[in-house]
């Protein structure tokens, strides 16, 4: 590539494209899993629509790798390529609300605690995730669960309409009457289908919610996995929770004689009606007492960014996930082996419900695909050290495959690292033809392959035969 063409888009961005040496190249290749460490030889900073255009119109007429960043947020480091072109969105930044229609735009570049601060003043929330720190592009892309998916669904049970700049450059829109293919797509399908400049959500009314954790000795675990079990799947919408074998952390407000105990517990997350909060409270107590109750009301967006601290970006991590569709005494046994073994403090386990209201959608409605298992389950190695790498690798890989056989199939994309062809199409099981037909009609080429890809499907017979 000559200088010329390259020094043409410089010209052309609003934004900067930073190249290796330049000053701020390796803070902008940097992604929040310290593990990865990819040098591309584009970084497009787009700072507007325009920019994105050209971004992709460079990708496609050089023949580079693209990669599409938001957040930065993803395990596997798929917002990051080698050699290739990034597109970085972490420039738009725009949110604007419409209170009387309750629905958000918001550009991709935001994350979830943007949101959350731009949207709270009204009294309203976009159902999401449960750190603030991640990117609103690949968590709602990959379909987006978290504290308020039993009560209001997935993130993209919420999202209305999205605005996308294909890989020939083009800008359409995708919502149920235009492009609907599209849109059926990209609810879940990732970020194969093109570059999602903005996302308009419908707001639901969430403000203050009885929150926070509930832990108990490890000793204590089995009996606390088959009491979750059966409370949260007869528990109401509004209740949340997720189950987690974790270290407490060696500060405050923990107590210090918990600091550094391997123990296990519960996150909840009740949205419901202030009034009605008390008998939230007086169920979720039906269970043995506590060692360590921090439930209680609080602001939505103090309650999702209360872990962010902890996990601090730079660290490395390493996750395997799957769905489950129930809790097997074996598989219970193997969780309490595994879960007594975190191998660092901040490594953890997570089971994320997803009955409820998103479960009330069906597996072909969107292309998320896996509405009747109960939970998300994400075994997560963190540590602070790339000395622990090895370590924190092998604990997660064991821990799944000792797991996998009592699993439904599928991962959550957004809880996989590189996992190959056989698991995004256990994944997306019987929707995965659609998608693959879908992604031929909008990028042919596979310009947007780095992401959990769906291959370019096989041409329809009609047009073999013409
Ligand atoms: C600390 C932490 C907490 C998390 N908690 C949750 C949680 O509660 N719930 C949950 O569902 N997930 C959670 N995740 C997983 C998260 O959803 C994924 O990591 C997701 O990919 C992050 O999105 P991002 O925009 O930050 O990532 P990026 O690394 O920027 O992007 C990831 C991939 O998404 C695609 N993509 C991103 N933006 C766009 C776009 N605008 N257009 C097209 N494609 C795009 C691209 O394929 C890209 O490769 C968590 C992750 C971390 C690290």
């Amino acid at each position: 590539m000559t200088t010329t063409i390259i020094a043409g888009l410089k010209l052309r961005l609003k934004g900067s494209l930073l190249q290796p040496g330049d000053e701020e190249y390796d803070t902008a290749r940097k992604v929040y899993n310290g593990m990865i460490d990819k040098r591309p030889a584009f970084i497009a900073r787009c700072a507007n629509v325009g920019d994105v255009i050209e971004a992709v119109n460079f990708s496609r007429e050089n023949g580079l790798l693209t990669a599409i960043r938001s957040g930065g947020h993803n395990g596997a480091g798929l917002g990051v390529c080698d050699d290739g072109l990034v597109i970085d969105l972490s420039g738009l930044r725009g949110i604007h609300i419409e209170p009387q229609a309750r629905t958000v735009w918001v550009e991709a570049g935001n994350t979830l605690g943007d949101v959350d601060r731009a949207t709270h003043a009204f009294g309203l929330a976009v159902p999401s995730g449960v750190f603030s720190t991640t990117g609103v592009g690949g968590i709602t892309l990959g379909g987006g669960l978290g504290y308020l998916t039993r009560h209001f669904g997935l993130a993209i049970d919420n999202l209305l309409e999205a605005n996308l700049i294909l890989a020939d450059g083009s800008f359409v829109k995708a919502n149920a009457r235009e492009n609907a293919d599209l849109f059926w797509a990209i609810r879940g399908g990732g970020g194969n289908f093109g570059v999602v400049v903005s996302f308009l959500f419908r707001l639901q009314p969430v403000s203050t919610v009885y929150a926070g954790p509930m832990l108990w000795e490890l000793e204590a675990a089995e009996d606390a996995l088959r009491w979750y079990s059966n409370f949260i799947r007869s528990a109401p919408d509004e209740v949340n929770g997720f189950f987690a074998f974790l270290t407490v952390p060696p500060v405050a407000p923990f107590p210090e004689h918990l600091h550094g105990k391997k123990m296990c517990g519960i996150v909840w997350c009740y949205s419901g009606d202030p009034e009605k909060a008390d008998g939230f409270l007086h169920s979720i107590h039906s269970f043995r007492t506590p060692a360590l109750d921090f439930v209680g009301p609080m602001p939505f967006p103090v309650f999702q960014s209360m872990f962010d601290a902890l996990y601090p970006p730079g660290y490395s991590w390493y996750w395997k996930g799957d769905y489950v569709n129930e809790l097997t005494d074996e598989a219970i046994a193997l969780h309490l082996k595994y879960g007594a073994q975190l191998p660092t403090p901040l490594s953890t386990m997570h089971l994320y419900p997803i009955d409820g209201a998103a479960s009330r959608i069906g597996n072909s409605d969107t292309a998320w695909n896996y509405r009747n298992a109960t939970w998300a389950m994400v075994i997560a190695g963190i540590d602070s050290s790339p000395a622990n790498d090895e370590l924190i690798t092998a604990w997660a890989r064991s821990y799944w495959e000792a797991l996998h056989p009592y699993s439904a199939g599928g991962s959550y994309i957004n809880f996989m690292m590189e996992e190959g062809d056989d698991r995004i199409k256990a994944t997306y099981g019987d929707n995965y033809p659609r998608l693959a037909a879908i992604k031929r009609k909008y990028d042919p080429e596979n310009l947007f392959c780095v992401n959990q890809n769906i291959k370019p499907g096989p041409l329809p017979a009609e047009t073999l035969l013409s």
